[in-house]
């Protein structure tokens, strides 16, 4: 227990708590197949996710950026987590590959 190895400064610079929980629940919501991939664009992406507590759209747009219809209006919501791991965006800049 003493020697225990000190992370990666990288790792470390990330902040990673809250990030972790919403990273964990975005993998179970692709592994339960609750992302949908409804419509892509050049200019946007329209998905929707079934999330514990409800069906919730998000998106992005190259006006918008990314967005998601559930309470947390936060573009780090695991929701958007989990859709930007199907698509991933140029944040804003560009579309999505
Ligand atoms: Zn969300």
């Amino acid at each position: 227990m003493n020697g225990h190895p000190t992370p990666a400064p990288a790792l470390l610079a990330r902040r990673a708590r809250p990030r972790a929980e919403q990273a964990l629940k975005a993998d179970r919501l692709l592994l339960a197949g609750a992302v949908r991939v409804q419509r892509r664009t050049p200019s946007s992406v329209f998905a929707t996710v079934q999330g514990d507590s409800g069906r919730y759209e998000c998106g992005w747009s190259d006006r918008t950026g990314w967005w998601c219809t559930c309470p947390s209006r936060d573009a780090g919501c695991s929701h958007l987590l989990a859709v930007r791991r199907v698509v991933p965006a140029g944040r804003g800049r560009g579309a999505p590959a």
